[in-house]
């Protein structure tokens, strides 16, 4: 075998399972497709790429030629392994990062936890809210090292349009509560972000290059202010001695061993990619955290050729994403400094909603500084709980995944709602909601039909699904990357004792 246990991925789920098996003497290899970002300069944009100059760094292998990314499409931009795929079906937008850390790389920071309320309405029974309340989301954020947005910061510049939101919510009606949980009352609270917010007050200070004020995350941080994976769970996971993470290593199938174990198919890339090798590993354990996208791909795929034919039919069903839809209001009375600050931070939860329990966050519009310096806007995410779902199929044709996804007009009609009742009390314009660009894709392979509840894979030993496909199409009506990593932190206190007792040390 070339390691006891191989992790593919390495976001939200794959980063968990790569500390705690390494923390379990687990001799592991952690196969991700991208490439480090390792940040040297902190005061100049010179690791990622940014809004305002959008390059190659930004997409992952676009041989279009123009970029794909929502609001720069037709930018010229190079092939090349960059941090945000763009996996467009239809009119959907499907938003995927990758590199060292996964979606944290791309994400907004915003780690909030989903309110008990909703929680048993997902999850099945044995994944109790309790223990996650009491256990999982706090050792994330232990991890992570995650805090909630400071009074200092939130009263500069930077979060103006943050403040705006919150006044206005508050004549709406919302008043300021301790918690997501909150008995199905609206309300709204600040959460916990995976931003250093010393580094943001550096940025401030014109210490560091302005990258959370300034509204960038997409594309990565240059300050660093980003609590990114690759420096805490990854970081840690090497330094156990027992993990080894190799990059540009695309894997394009799995198999099961006749004699127990699995094969991994693997394409070794350069920057641009252009295969440069191909292997075949092997190990006795596999987790699958490729993401939703990729995760569900592979197993589809597999269940297709033979290769792990006793999956279950349910594979590639539950697709779902939080109700994700986006409003920009504009022509607002106040200053709202669109283009600067970062997302999140503080909740409007509209669980009253009499079409779905949804909350909103206030979403930075970097190009509004040049694009409509005089719009007074503010952009807004708005989840609900929808039972809307969709599915992925694997086609043999293409050698691709097809998704089947149609417009949830019901989260648009909630988000509708909450939109309404801001604008009553604050006035101003709305956009049209939009419900076709997403990043918060889940399910695929979720607990229930195609693994058990700990992300073991129905019909297999030793293969075990650890990231937002195991999710079952929602993390209720909020943001997904502490559930799928909590849930994660579950799979692994489970997994380690109960299934590989004889290999662990730890
Ligand atoms: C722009 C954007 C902003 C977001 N903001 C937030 C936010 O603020 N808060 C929040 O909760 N959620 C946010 N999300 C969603 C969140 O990032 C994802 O839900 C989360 O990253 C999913 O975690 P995961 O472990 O399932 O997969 P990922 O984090 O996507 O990790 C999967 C990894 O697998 C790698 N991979 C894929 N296929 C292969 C393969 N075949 N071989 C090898 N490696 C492979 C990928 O490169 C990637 O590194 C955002 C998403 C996007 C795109």
């Amino acid at each position: 075998m070339d390691a006891e246990a191989i992790v593919i991925g390495s976001g939200f789920g794959g980063s968990v399972a790569a500390l705690r098996l390494g923390q379990a003497g687990i001799k592991t290899m952690v196969l991700e497709r991208g490439r480090w970002w390792t940040i040297d300069d902190p005061t100049t944009n010179s690791t990622f790429a940014t809004f305002r100059d959008i390059d190659q760094r930004a997409e992952w292998l676009n041989d279009t030629g123009l970029s794909q990314t929502p609001a720069y499409e037709g930018t010229p931009i190079d092939k090349y392994v960059g941090v945000l795929e763009v996996v467009e079906h239809g009119e959907y937008k499907f938003l995927v990062g990758s590199g060292v850390g996964g979606g944290s790389h791309a994400y907004g920071g915003i780690l909030i936890q989903p309110p008990q309320e909703l929680w048993g309405k997902v999850f099945p029974d044995q994944v109790s809210y309790r223990e996650m309340d009491a256990v999982y989301f706090p050792r994330v954020h232990q991890e992570i090292g995650s805090s909630l947005i400071p009074d200092d910061i939130l009263e500069s510049q930077y979060y103006l349009g943050l403040k705006v939101l919150v006044e206005q919510a508050a004549k709406a009606g919302f008043p300021m509560v301790k918690s997501t949980s909150n008995q199905m009352k609206d309300g709204m609270t600040k959460f916990m972000m995976g931003i250093d917010w010393d580094i943001v007050r550096e940025e401030i200070a014109g210490k560091k290059v302005p990258s959370t004020i300034a509204a960038e995350f997409w594309f990565g941080q240059n300050s660093g202010a980003k609590q990114t994976l690759d420096q805490n769970y990854l970081k840690r996971a090497q330094e156990t001695g027992s993990v080894e993470i190799k990059t540009l290593h695309w894997v394009q199938r799995v198999a099961a061993l006749p004699e127990g174990g699995y094969q991994v198919f693997v394409n070794v890339i350069d920057e641009q990619g252009a295969v440069v090798e191909q292997k075949v590993l092997t190990c006795r354990s596999l987790f699958m955290a490729a993401g939703t996208l990729g995760t569900t791909g592979l197993l589809l795929k597999a269940k297709v050729k033979g290769d792990l034919p006793h999956i279950h039919e349910g594979i590639g069903q539950e697709l779902g994403n939080d109700g994700d839809t986006f409003v920009i209001r504009s022509n607002l009375d106040e200053t709202t400094n669109s283009h600067l600050g970062g997302p999140g931070a503080i909740v409007i939860m509209n669980y009253e909603n009499p079409i779905y329990p949804c909350v909103m966050m206030r979403a930075p519009l970097p190009r509004f500084e040049t694009d409509y310096p005089r719009w007074n806007a503010m952009g807004t995410f708005i989840f609900s709980m929808t039972p809307h779902r969709g599915s992925l199929t694997y086609n043999a044709d293409t050698d691709r995944i097809d998704l089947n996804y149609d417009i949830d007009t019901q989260a648009k009609a909630a988000a509708q709602q909450l939109v309404e009742r801001m604008t009553d009390a604050s006035g101003g314009d709305s956009s049209p909601v939009s419900s076709t660009i997403t990043g918060h894709q889940l399910g695929g392979a979720a607990m229930g039909q195609v693994c058990d509840t700990c992300g073991r894979v129905k019909g297999y030993s030793n293969l075990y699904v650890v990231d937002g496909a195991l999710i079952p199409g929602s993390s209720t009506c909020v943001n997904p990357a502490l559930t799928i990593a909590a849930v994660a932190e579950r799979c692994l206190d489970r997994i380690i004792p109960e299934d590989l007792k004889s290999v662990a040390s730890g």
